[in-house]
């Protein structure tokens, strides 16, 4: 673990810097120009030195610095840019030049460079390469290895798409190791990682599980593209003002409002009102400009469009913290590619870029010697970790009633039924011309006649835009909107008032096993249940539960018991009945089979989903701390392996001599560290740190059964090559694969997480079907898995959660039964 010490050349308003600082180094030196950009960085680094422009960073300045960084600017490449005039013929692109100056002048051990993804695109005169080409041949005359990788921020959960590339070089480290050892191909395996979400390639695969909120943003200066369904667009400079969310709202409603300048914010990962300081200007000796609202949140909109997002640099962060963490060993799959870079000459734009993933290292051993340009192989995807996706409509927190003009959406919306055909009901709802136009009828979407008026349209609607957004004399249109989501909040309020999950179970409490002489035949059995504490977990018992802890006999002995059933039902039993769900896992499953075995199933599923869920909370929104481990449960063993059953089997052994008082004074500590002796054995455990760190057979082990079928690739390290195979089998009681090779070897005892192993894309097409009908299925069947727990917390939403009417009896074998 190194913590570097950090200049860095282009600021902004310190995207980069705050990822890295969140991820533990130091940043000694800021430059930026921008008088706006300085007031953030002066309110948020204060203490940094901060100079004006890079022309003015010497050599020695960085005596004592271990990585520079820059996200130079882009405006030359960019392809919101129709000119690109690219580094020859362009301006403010060039000044990345400096960046080189200074490292001949002073070989700072890494650089990290950040821009768009134009950065490796030809140029349209079709002569001028990509800016790319420069940059890598600047850093090879320095002697600096290189790579580089365009990653999406989608990968880190954040509902922005926002692809940018990430160049890593450096003077002794490997960048590779840091920028393209982790790949994330997942198949359901995010489940299993302990995140609240499923992943976003998991949320995109269809089956789809509709979201809780659907929503939409919609850019209202855009031309043709359609709303993006739950993620928001690449913010640019200019189109997040003009940013508007359609929102569903309950089963028919459907709300826009403007894009909140606090939520544009949390969708680059800033803590929202991070920009603020920007606006107004203060001079020194001049009195402070009048304050406007607006001028403030539109500087604050384009520079949010310029900055780099924190997630993605606090990513690169902690891969520079443990450099040599993950190794990249898929040298041997890479593709050399001619230098100069192949850039056919045709019109075609797509086929003049450079690939997405590449990287050269220079050899020192003796003479030194460049491998050669590299292209990274295609599995190294443009989503290194595997992280929970919150679709668009949880995530905004700030973008709620604010009206959007009717103009624009009536502009928007005659462009929007020109090119597209099938538009969302919900978006068509909510942008609701109709309702407060005098008589406006809509274009029908029919198709080819209109597609020739579509650039004379266009045009003039951009007029048209352009005045509405300049006008400011905004005049409410809005009342029913309002009263709409005065309503909608009040209704999530009520949702929330007893801190219910997504599964419609408390979030707190201790998960546990209760046996209780139920329904069944009267027959005794263990049930999985959430045990709350009577003081502890006071506020969010139930009222009509409370009315109990009155009587005596409901103290501290005793807990409330919520069971994972369809009716959340609930009783009071005595702590010492309280079984701890991990450690009685074993015992609990050996039940003999009784006629509820699909329910009880059903159950444990729940509890098992819960205790995975359960850790997670919304990260604080401080400035720099954050903690990662707020992102995950702790992992969870597989209890289904032989430690497993075995450990669970010895934990219930253990504690069954137990005298009732013992146990139920039984400290903490003791079941913690019974609780974490059993986890360190299970593979699984360390399969799951693995994963997340977006170790690639770590996450193929997940797949358990379900990666029989799947086409790897293993690195054999004597020979230094890769041999192709196929999964055929798994075996849970070891936690091991059996891998038939293509050369007719067998290996029994596979363990993907301990071996260079790559997912296999590309092969014969008579397998090729089979895996991809398997990926499907694994993605069909986690994905059910969750439609399943959906639907049983709507229905237990729907009914009421704490039915009056439980069956549970108290030792004694009373009938508890609870007044509300
Ligand atoms: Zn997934
Ligand atoms: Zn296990």
């Amino acid at each position: 673990m190194v913590s570097l010490r950090v200049a860095s050349l282009f600021s902004g308003v310190g995207g980069l810097d705050l990822g890295l600082q969140q991820a533990g180094h130091r940043i000694e030196l800021m430059v930026e120009r921008d008088a706006h950009c300085k007031q953030v960085l002066s309110a948020r680094f204060p203490g940094v030195a901060l100079l004006n422009d890079v022309a003015e960073v010497l050599p020695f300045m960085l005596e004592n610095i271990d990585c520079v960084v820059a996200g130079f600017p882009c405006n030359d490449c960019s392809c919101e840019n129709l000119k690109r005039p690219g580094l020859e013929l362009g301006g403010a692109t060039r000044s990345v030049s400096h960046v080189f100056r200074l490292l001949e002048a002073r070989r700072v051990p890494w650089l990290l460079l950040e821009n768009v993804v134009g950065l490796l695109k030809w140029h349209s005169d079709g002569e001028q390469r990509p800016a790319i080409d420069y940059v890598v041949n600047e850093l090879e005359n320095l002697g600096y290895r290189w790579a580089y990788r365009v990653v999406d921020l989608l990968s880190f959960g954040t509902p922005h798409k926002r692809r940018r590339v990430f160049v890593v070089a450096s003077l002794h480290g490997d960048p590779r190791d840091v920028l393209l050892s982790q790949s994330a191909m997942c198949s359901g395996e995010c489940v299993q990682l302990g995140m609240n979400n499923e992943c976003y390639e998991c949320f995109i695969t269809p089956p789809r599980v509709p979201t809780k909120m659907f929503s939409a943003s919609i850019d209202l200066g855009e031309k043709r593209r359609a709303p993006c369904c739950d993620i928001m667009h690449c913010f640019t400079t200019s189109n997040g003002r003009r940013t508007c969310v359609a929102t569903q709202i309950g089963k028919q409603k459907a709300e826009l409002s403007m894009l909140a300048i606090e939520d544009a914010e949390r969708l680059m990962g800033f803590p929202p009102g991070y920009t603020e300081p920007c606006y107004p200007l203060m001079r020194p000796n001049e009195r402070a400009p009048v304050f406007d609202t607006d001028l403030q949140t539109m500087k604050r909109f384009s520079l949010l469009g310029l900055a780099c997002s924190v997630p993605q640099s606090r990513w690169l962060g902690e891969q520079l913290k443990c450099p040599y963490n993950v190794k990249f060993t898929y040298d041997a799959l890479a593709t050399p590619f001619e230098k100069p870079c192949p850039g056919p000459a045709t019109r075609d734009r797509s086929s003049k870029a450079w690939p997405l993933a590449a990287y050269n290292m220079l050899n020192v051993n003796g003479d030194p010697k460049w491998t050669g340009r590299q292209r990274a192989p295609n599995e190294v995807s443009e989503f290194p970790l595997i992280r929970g996706f919150t679709p668009l409509g949880d995530f905004l927190e700030f973008t709620k009633n604010k009206p959007v003009r009717y103009e624009l959406r009536e502009g928007y919306l005659r462009r929007l039924e020109l090119a597209h055909e099938n538009i969302d009901s919900t978006i068509l709802a909510a942008l609701d011309v109709k309702r407060d136009s005098t008589q406006v009828t809509l274009p029908s979407p029919s198709k080819k006649s209109k597609i020739d008026i579509l650039e004379d349209i266009d045009a003039e609607d951009d007029e048209q835009a352009a005045n509405e957004y300049d006008d400011d004399s905004d005049e409410d249109e809005g009342e029913s909107e309002e009263t709409e989501a005065a309503k909608e909040k009040r209704h999530r309020d009520e949702n929330n008032e007893n801190d219910l999950d997504e599964h419609g179970m408390t979030t707190h409490g201790e998960c546990s096993w209760v046996k209780w002489k139920g329904a069944v035949r009267g027959k005794t059995m263990y049930w999985p249940c959430v045990a709350l504490h009577p003081l502890r977990d006071h506020a969010v018992i139930p009222e009509g539960a409370r009315v109990a802890a009155f009587s005596p006999k409901f103290t501290e002995d005793h807990r409330l018991v919520i069971f994972f059933d369809d009716r959340r039902s609930f009783a009071w039993v005595k702590a010492s009945e309280v079984y701890p769900f991990d450690k009685f896992y074993g015992e609990a499953m050996k039940q003999p089979v009784f006629s509820s075995k699909a329910k009880f199933t059903q159950s444990v599923e729940s509890a098992r989903a819960w205790c995975n869920a359960r850790n997670l909370e919304a990260p604080v929104n401080p400035i720099v701390q954050r903690n990662n481990a707020h992102l995950f449960t702790d992992p969870s063993p597989c209890y289904e392996c032989d430690v497993c059953v075995t450990e669970a089997h010895k934990a219930m052994a253990d504690s069954k001599p137990q005298t009732r008082s013992r146990r139920s004074s039984g400290t903490e500590s003791e079941l913690a560290a019974g609780r974490s002796k059993m986890k360190s054995k299970c593979a699984q455990m360390k399969i799951i740190e693995l994963a997340r760190h977006g170790q690639i057979g770590a996450t193929l082990a997940l797949r358990k059964d379900k990666a029989v079928g799947q086409r790897i690739v293993v690195l054999w390290q004597r020979d230094n090559a890769f041999y192709s195979g196929t999964i055929t089998a798994f075996d849970p009681h070891t936690y091991s694969f059996r891998v038939d090779y293509d050369d007719g070897d067998v290996d029994l005892n596979f363990k993907p997480w301990t071996e260079s192993v790559m997912v296999a894309q590309y092969v014969p097409s008579n397998v090729d079907s089979d895996i991809a009908l398997a990926k499907k299925a694994n993605a069909a069947s986690a994905l059910k898995a969750k439609i399943i727990v959906h639907t049983a917390a709507d229905a237990a939403l729907d009914e009421n959660p704490l039915c009056t009417k439980t069956m549970r009896r108290d030792d004694a074998g009373v009938a508890i039964q609870l007044k509300l």
